[in-house]
């Protein structure tokens, strides 16, 4: 259960839930009609299990497509999304239903936001990102041409039903970038949670169904955890910590573009391993901690330093581009850094030329 102010919500997990979507959906629903928006990609392995579970409750549907891929969370497809909803006559109580990864998650969030106020919200997260992490929490949006998620809305799902079992279909190296934001949550204040990562990371990334179930429910419950006691980010102790390792990985993002070059969970990773390098030559994260987190994401095959990354990148371009993030407050960017592993805390005070120091020995030009 996600428990908060207004409303309370259940994250389902587990292998083959998506086949008994329409059961599961049915007392949720006050009238017989959902939309599904769905990528091309998920489209062809998933939509058909959730539309014949849909048929068999006798829940009619309609599809509304779109292209995979981060571009897709822009004003063009927001557009194309709620002028389809609307035309094909949506009315307040009619749920959107999101079956797919982050981007249709965060997308198709945010016109269920806005058509007509609001319509009833529904997560099938098909990527391990979107289970542990982007499907839970809320928070909806796109992408601008200044930045990413820049527009956007809080609002919360009416129930999440991750199915581990189609993550049979994702991509490795997808898995492995959603994998990065489980490490993330342990590092952020759970050091339980990393050293099981640490003990069953292996098997999680080989898809043992028991270890993949229990990886995205302690993901889950950390994140329900978090957000519990600071629904809308305003606490520094809060949500803000989720964005650990997200300062710098946003703007690795930004920099090497969205055409694949760089997946969020890899940037998140690299952002993760670049804090805790600066906090320790800060002085205030032991060494033996940065070793341990690099070690792990290593192990895995993660990257963990800009040279892992075999593209030239600027430490001055990358800075211009910190300045763009949405954290910056007073003109300062607000850091999520370390004391350790599961010590985060927000700060104001990084340093410029200690930014720079850190970019370059890390492998910028
Ligand atoms: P994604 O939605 O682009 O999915 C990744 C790729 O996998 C796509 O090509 C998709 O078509 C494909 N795919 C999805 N499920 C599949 C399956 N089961 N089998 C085969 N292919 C499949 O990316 P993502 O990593 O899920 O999400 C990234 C997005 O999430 C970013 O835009 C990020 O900003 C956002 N995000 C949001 C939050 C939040 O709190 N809202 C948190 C973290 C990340
Ligand atoms: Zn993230």
């Amino acid at each position: 259960p996600v428990t908060l102010s207004n409303t309370q919500y259940n994250v389902l997990i587990g292998p083959n839930l998506l086949q008994q979507a329409g059961i599961l959906l049915t007392p949720l629903l006050s009238q017989k009609k959902v939309f599904i928006v769905v990528d091309e990609n998920v489209a062809s392995f998933h939509l058909q299990t959730l539309a014949n579970s849909l048929t068999l409750s006798q829940i009619e549907y309609e599809t509304i497509l779109i292209p995979p891929g981060e571009n897709t969370k822009s004003f063009k497809y927001y557009e194309q999304v709620v002028n389809t909803l609307l035309e094909k006559n949506v009315e307040r109580q009619t749920p959107v239903i999101a079956l797919g990864g982050g981007v249709t998650g965060d997308l198709s969030g945010f016109a269920a936001a806005t058509v007509l106020r609001g319509l009833p919200f529904i997560q099938i997260p098909t990527t391990l990102l979107s289970q542990v992490d982007s499907s839970v929490g809320g928070k909806t949006g796109i992408n601008t041409p200044t930045g990413k998620n820049l527009l956007g809305a809080f609002y919360q799902p009416q129930i999440v039903i991750a199915d581990t079992h189609t993550l049979n279909t994702l991509p490795q190296r997808e898995l492995l970038a959603g994998y990065a934001e489980i490490v993330k949550a342990g590092l952020i204040d759970d050091i339980e949670l990393f050293e099981w990562c640490e003990n069953n990371g292996e098997k999680i990334l080989s898809k043992e169904s028991h270890y993949l179930d229990e990886a995205v429910e302690r993901a889950c419950a950390f994140k329900a955890r978090i957000i519990k006691n600071d629904e809308f980010e305003q606490h520094s102790k809060g949500r803000n910590l989720l964005n650990l390792g997200h300062s710098l990985g946003h703007t690795l993002e930004a920099e090497l573009g969205y055409d694949g070059r760089i997946l969020h969970g890899e940037a998140v990773a690299l952002g993760c391993c670049l804090i805790f390098k600066l906090c320790t030559s800060m002085g205030i994260c032991p060494q033996e901690d940065t070793d341990r987190v690099l070690h792990h994401f290593k192990s895995v095959g993660l990257p963990t330093s800009i040279r892992d990354l075999s593209f030239p990148l600027q430490a001055s371009s990358l800075l211009r581009h910190l300045q763009h993030d949405k954290k910056v407050k007073n003109t300062k960017v607000l850091f999520i850094l370390v004391n350790g592993i599961g010590k985060t805390f927000t700060s104001q005070d990084v340093r410029e030329e200690d930014l720079l120091k850190l970019l370059m020995n890390d492998g910028c030009i």
